[in-house]
């Protein structure tokens, strides 16, 4: 097995870094690749994306990927590298799971299936200095596909609910035909239960009674907005993990950025990092033990009391590792 490890930006290296020293204790055999991307490299490099790293990325297959940090001025030729890396690996659905942490009040267990590849994230804008436009394209073919990830993903677990989401009363024509391909796909799962919802009501409902779903599937900017709202009932975003999934490549992620006002000081949560690796064990590897062996460890390592700052904790990154290998490594 090969991975490709891109640390990216901010605290993207050092959370990557975490993932990489627990999947290691499960997967010693690993091949690890280390390549580079982000807004350092298109400092040092002029790309955000060097070819070198797309290639070892697809030839691994298998891709972890820390955060990129983007200037919040527009650049000459800076294009965001995960957004070109899920593109050029044709990660078409990005897979956001949130459960609640235990113990708490809300018992949410749902899924956010985004779609990776159009929508208003193809980057084309235009502005002559006083009116700005951005395209926004859907297609059948984008919103098919990432509605079979939903519609099998819905039909593996035991609610088989799926919410297809959209804004379909002022956009009928593309985000109607997103809701009408993912029907369509639906119609083909037996048994599945498939209802419809505005993007401003599944906010809100999300909200009020995030408990009511299961999995929600969505365009690509509804999706990145709906599931850092989810994020928010999982224990924020230092713990949400993301992967990405399509043509045989996938791409860990964690949902956070690089939170660049923590970077550099040790106190990032790995956790979104971790359990992203998990998603990727259980999901790509087909290897659902190591994967409920690392969330184990994971539940484990929180409930002894060590956390790090963002979950109320005192431990450092390091600390929280350390503690997480050691649980692992007593596990095998
Ligand atoms: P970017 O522009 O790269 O998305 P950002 O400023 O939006 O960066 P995010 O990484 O998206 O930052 O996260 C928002 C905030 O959430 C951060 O400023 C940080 O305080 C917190 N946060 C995010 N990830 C983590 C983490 N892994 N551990 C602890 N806190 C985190
Ligand atoms: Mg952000």
């Amino acid at each position: 097995m090969k991975l490709c490890v891109i640390g990216g930006d901010g605290i993207g290296p050092e959370v990557v870094d975490a993932a990489l020293a627990a999947l290691l204790v499960l997967l010693p055999q690993l091949e690890v690749h280390h390549a580079e991307a982000g807004w350092q490299t298109f400092v040092k490099q002029g790309v955000a994306l060097p070819q070198e790293t797309l290639e070892r990325a697809r030839e691994c297959g298998a891709v972890l990927f820390g955060a990129a940090g983007s200037p919040a001025y527009k650049v000459a030729g800076y294009r965001s590298p995960i957004v070109e890396l899920r593109r050029s690996l044709a990660c078409y659905a990005n897979i956001r799971p949130t459960t609640s942490p235990m113990g708490s009040a809300r018992a949410v267990d749902l899924v956010v299936v985004r779609e990776n590849t159009e929508d208003l994230y193809i980057g084309e804008e235009a502005s002559d200095g006083e009116v700005a436009t951005a395209l926004r394209r859907i297609s059948r073919a984008a919103s098919r596909r990432v509605g079979e990830v939903a519609c099998a993903l819905a039909a593996s677990r035991p609610r088989r609910k799926l919410t297809i989401v959209h804004k379909a009363n002022i956009l009928p024509l593309s985000d109607g035909l997103f809701r009408d391909s993912v029907r369509e796909v639906a119609a083909g799962y037996a048994g599945l239960e498939v209802e419809e919802v505005l993007v401003d009501t599944a906010a809100y409902r999300l909200a009020a009674n995030p408990a009511a779903f299961d999995v929600l599937v969505a365009p690509n900017l509804y999706g990145d907005i709906l599931s850092d709202l989810a994020a928010a009932f999982g224990g924020g975003l230092g713990v949400a993990p993301s992967l990405s999934v399509g043509e045989g490549c996938a791409i860990a992620e964690p949902v956070h950025g690089s939170a660049p006002d923590i970077a550099g000081r040790g106190i990032a949560n790995p956790q979104a990092a971790l359990s992203s690796v998990a998603l990727l064990l259980d999901r790509v590897w087909q290897q659902p033990a190591l994967a409920r062996r690392l969330q184990a460890a994971l539940a484990d390592t929180l409930a002894s009391g060590v956390r790090t700052p963002d979950l109320g904790g005192q431990s450092t990154s390091a600390e929280f590792t350390r503690a997480l290998c050691a649980r692992l490594q007593a596990s095998s």
